[in-house]
């Protein structure tokens, strides 16, 4: 099989791991079954061992290094250090890079991984490297499962006429991004989804009409809320988003009671509660030039992860096929801003700031991106 794999999201950017941070530790990695096997013959490697579902009740079991405390870093980790380095699994080698598999394989960077912005050697040298240590039928078996996937998918998708041509979505979500870099696109591309005509059927310049002049609804801000208040409404800590400042303090959030519970995590998996947020008292902090520069970049990520696109069919898979692939995938790409909006404006009230600048921008894209790439999709990180 020929494999087409796009690495260009790693161009350009460098990477060096900091020193006692161990955010990623926090991942829970799964094992390949040739780690597995070795895993199993120490005794000492077995007893990290876990197997347990991906993605909560009722999703696959997998075997996966196990959480101190439940829910606090890896096993196999002290005092913010590896301590089996040498013998540490794929997934912790290959961390910050995912390989997403669709129709073809793509490198994402994980954006929450702070020394993807440190400085260091090139990521893509990195990446390659990693490629290298990725025994070629992992790549071909995930990339023949996804592809069989996608086909399915775009099956559906013609039989209940709302199938778009992903080309056709990534051009029309592409000449959208100049307006979603503008004060208020995201609130228009928000306000307009839910209601609009099917985009499917429309001319590329008559669905950015409509988002240009629609009307910001009033209850933006407590729809953001809303959202996101819901987004972190989860009983598993280990599930639940989390911050890893500047100062390497790992942040995790969790909803309560109408608040946010702003909460320090130890490696043990202590957790202390540090402050109560009012869900009211975050909203949509207002953002200054470099910021909307920023974001406007980051929709021009978005658009070019395949993970965007494969994000779009699970939600349109799980809706039955009863909305336009591009209203779906539009959706999708609102949402996704409006998230990173209210992301860094939560950081922004952990750091008593009132407007996202360029500092605060780059900080909610390293509190969001995680979830962001752990989002569902209808193709898979291998
Ligand atoms: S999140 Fe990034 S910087 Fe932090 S320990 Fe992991 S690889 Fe290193
Ligand atoms: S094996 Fe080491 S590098 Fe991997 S998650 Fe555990 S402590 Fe971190």
């Amino acid at each position: 099989m020929d494999l087409e794999i796009d690495m260009s999201e790693l161009a350009g950017r460098s990477y060096k791991c900091i020193d006692r941070c161990g955010v990623c530790c926090l991942c829970q990695p799964e094992l390949l079954p040739d780690e597995i096997k070795a895993f199993e013959a120490d005794p000492d490697l077995k007893k990290g061992l876990v197997r347990r579902p991906i993605a909560g009740e009722g999703s696959e079991v997998r075997t996966q290094l196990d959480l101190q405390g439940g829910c606090g870093a890896c096993v196999f980790m002290k005092d913010r250090g590896c301590t089996i380095y040498e013998k540490r699994t794929h997934f912790c080698r290959q961390y910050p890079i995912h390989i997403h598999s669709m129709r073809r394989i793509q490198l994402n960077a994980n954006l929450s991984c702070r020394g993807v912005t440190a400085g260091g050697m090139s990521l893509l040298g990195y990446a390659l490297n990693i490629l290298k240590a990725t025994p070629i039928e992992r790549l071909e078996v995930g990339l023949a499962r996804t592809s069989k996937d996608a086909d399915e998918f775009d099956g559906l998708c013609r039989d209940a006429g709302v199938y778009q041509p992903p080309e056709r979505l990534v051009s029309v979500a592409g000449a959208l991004i100049p307006i979603l870099g503008k004060e208020d696109g995201i609130g228009r591309l928000i306000t307009v989804i839910e209601d609009a005509p099917p985009f499917g059927d429309m001319a590329q310049k008559d669905v950015l009409e409509v988002i240009r002049t629609a009307e910001v609804a009033d209850d933006l801000v407590d729809e953001a809320n809303q959202g996101n208040y819901e987004q972190f409404e989860l009983d598993e800590i280990a599930w639940l988003p989390y911050y890893i400042g500047e100062d390497l303090v790992w942040n995790v959030f969790q909803s309560n009671d109408g608040a946010i519970d702003w909460m320090v995590l130890e490696e043990d998996g202590t957790l202390s509660l540090k402050e109560k947020i009012d869900i009211e008292g975050i909203g949509l902090l207002r953002r200054d030039a470099d910021c909307l520069r920023i974001f406007e970049d980051y929709a021009k990520l978005l658009v070019s992860r395949d993970h965007t696109l494969g994000r779009a069919y699970n939600i349109c898979d799980a809706l039955d096929y009863g909305t336009d692939l591009m209203n779906v995938y539009l959706g999708v790409l609102g949402t996704t801003m409006i998230d990173l909006w209210w992301r860094a404006s939560l950081v922004g009230r952990l750091t008593g700031r009132t407007v996202i600048d360029k500092w605060l921008a780059e900080e909610g894209i390293k509190a969001f991106d995680a979830d962001c790439l752990d989002a569902e999709t209808i193709g898979l990180f291998l």
